[in-house]
């Protein structure tokens, strides 16, 4: 038997991996090479783009932390060069007179839009995928987040999955049959969302549930 027959199955989950950190590697160099045109480190940049994109949200430097799952000094480093950049500025919380909260700049809100939208390679990569195959792919993402987020190593992703609104498998059409209440409709699995602006957390008993209800259907 060929050395490639004999690792069977976790031969394949090995090369899963493999492939993933081909692509790792691509998005930390496209980081470097972003951010750097743009005068900032790439961590800067992933701080503006999660700002850019939560633009109601209270964010500090805590919550800025665990969504980028990096150390509170290395925020607070990053956070007070924005700062001088003139990139980002410090609020007073409105819920709380105590906590500081961190906004955009315009010109950082500029800069972010640099930094927020996929590199168009990647992009075209991602439309190489035939429609089925998207659909499987984001369906095993939505797992592999799912159990890295049970694991602790990401915080609760605003996807479909953990989020109030999401009702799976309550419609018999095979394409669309799960119920997203914000938007009142059927959704498919080729619409479920990885980071939905409109996401509210589910408690975590529902989330429970609602992920046995989901990964039951295969
Ligand atoms: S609001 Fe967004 S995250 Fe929630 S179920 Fe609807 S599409 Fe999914």
């Amino acid at each position: 038997m060929s050395d490639v027959l004999a690792v069977g199955s976790d031969g394949v989950a090995d090369r899963i991996l493999a492939g993933l950190s081909r692509i790792a590697v691509v998005l930390r160099h496209r980081g470097w090479v972003d951010a750097t045109e743009l005068g900032i480190t790439p961590t800067q940049g992933q701080i503006l783009a999660l700002l850019a994109s939560r633009p109601q949200e209270p964010l500090g430097v805590s919550r800025i932390a665990v969504e980028l799952a990096l150390t509170k000094p290395t925020v607070s480093d990053s956070i007070s060069t924005l700062v001088r950049k003139g990139l980002v500025e410090k609020v007073r919380s409105v819920s709380d007179g105590r906590a500081v909260e961190l906004r955009l700049t315009l010109r950082g809100g500029q800069l972010a839009e640099g930094t927020s939208a996929w590199p168009g390679f990647l992009r075209s990569a991602t439309l190489a995928l035939n429609e089925e195959e998207r659909a499987v792919f984001l369906r095993a993402l939505v797992k592999m987040l799912r159990t890295l987020q049970e694991q602790g190593q990401i915080p609760v992703t605003r996807m479909c999955v953990n989020c109030r609104f999401f009702n799976p498998f309550v419609y018999t059409d095979s394409e669309q049959p799960h119920h997203c209440g914000f938007l009142n409709a059927p959704i498919g699995d080729r619409m479920l969302q990885v980071d939905c602006g409109d996401f509210d957390p589910s408690a975590e008993e529902r989330r429970e549930e609602v992920w046995i209800s989901f990964a039951r259907k295969e």
